[in-house]
């Protein structure tokens, strides 16, 4: 059977890091590092260097994307930002992260209104899911995937459906930021096991949406999971604030596309 072609995608997430003027210089040098207009990159630093990144990347086939949103429209939520206020200065948002789910314990299906609202604003979402290392060492990682999954997405189904231009990392909590990779082949079977469950929640098309692996992966890592036909790319914290890292990533990244492109049924 023919695999549909899926573009391959490079998202940096820089957390809580880099100031406005940093983050436009980091960005603009990064865009240069990373010239590969077969590969879609995006970066997402923080609220307030949006701007500043946004104006450093105009012309360079780069986007931008958000960290988060919140979940209501508008309101008495001080300090929060709503989706419509994004529009304009990113093209995509960051839903779910573990390190929000962690901090500001944010449920399942608050992070599927989070989905509502940037499909309302035109943002493309990149929900990240994963599991804790308990679960998987018990044995449950495909069940708790599948859970966030429903949790949030049946949300989102009730409301209108499930966002057709959909990405969705794939981010055991283990793997962030510790150094430690999850293997490609797991990588891929939880893959599988993520499209498997968005066509069962309604999503017909699930064989044609992103998605990407994350956690501590770099320049040397990343081969590992672009090996897999299953993954499209990385949602990329640590390493994506360090231009030589992205280069890497990204020419690595290329390669994938190209051989999507020249063989699409390979
Ligand atoms: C992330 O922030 O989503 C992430 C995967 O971070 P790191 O690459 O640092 O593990």
């Amino acid at each position: 059977m023919m695999r549909p072609v899926r573009t391959v995608l490079i998202v940096a997430n820089w957390k809580m890091n880099t100031s406005p003027t940093d983050a436009g210089e980091l960005a603009g040098t990064i865009a240069k590092a990373t010239d590969e207009r077969l590969v879609r990159r995006v970066i997402c630093p923080p609220y307030v260097s949006l701007a500043a990144v946004g104006q450093a990347l105009a012309g360079t086939g780069v986007e931008v994307g958000a960290q988060n949103v919140h979940a209501e429209v508008s309101g008495a939520y001080t300090g929060e930002i709503a989706a419509s206020m994004l529009v304009g200065l990113a093209s995509w948002c960051i839903v779910g992260h573990s390190e929000r789910r962690r901090d500001q314990a944010e449920s399942d299906e608050l992070v599927g209104r989070k989905l509502i609202r940037c499909r309302e604003a035109g943002l493309t979402p990149i929900l990240c899911v994963g599991e804790r290392l308990e679960e998987r060492e018990a044995g449950r990682a495909e069940e708790t995937v599948r859970r966030q999954l429903e949790g949030s997405l049946s949300v989102t189904a009730a409301a209108g459906g499930i966002d057709p231009e959909l990405v969705i990392a794939y981010e055991p909590v283990w793997a962030i930021g510790t150094g430690r990779t999850a293997r490609g082949a797991d990588a891929a079977a939880m893959a599988d096991a993520i499209r498997d469950s968005c066509r069962e929640l309604g999503m017909p098309d699930a064989g044609s949406m992103p998605i990407l692996y994350g956690g501590s992966v770099t320049s040397a890592s990343i081969g590992e999971f672009l090996a897999e036909p299953g993954i499209d790319g990385a949602l990329v914290g640590g390493a994506s604030l360090k231009v030589d890292e992205m280069a890497g990533i990204v020419a690595r990244a290329a390669l994938t596309a190209r051989a999507r492109v020249e063989a699409p049924s390979a």
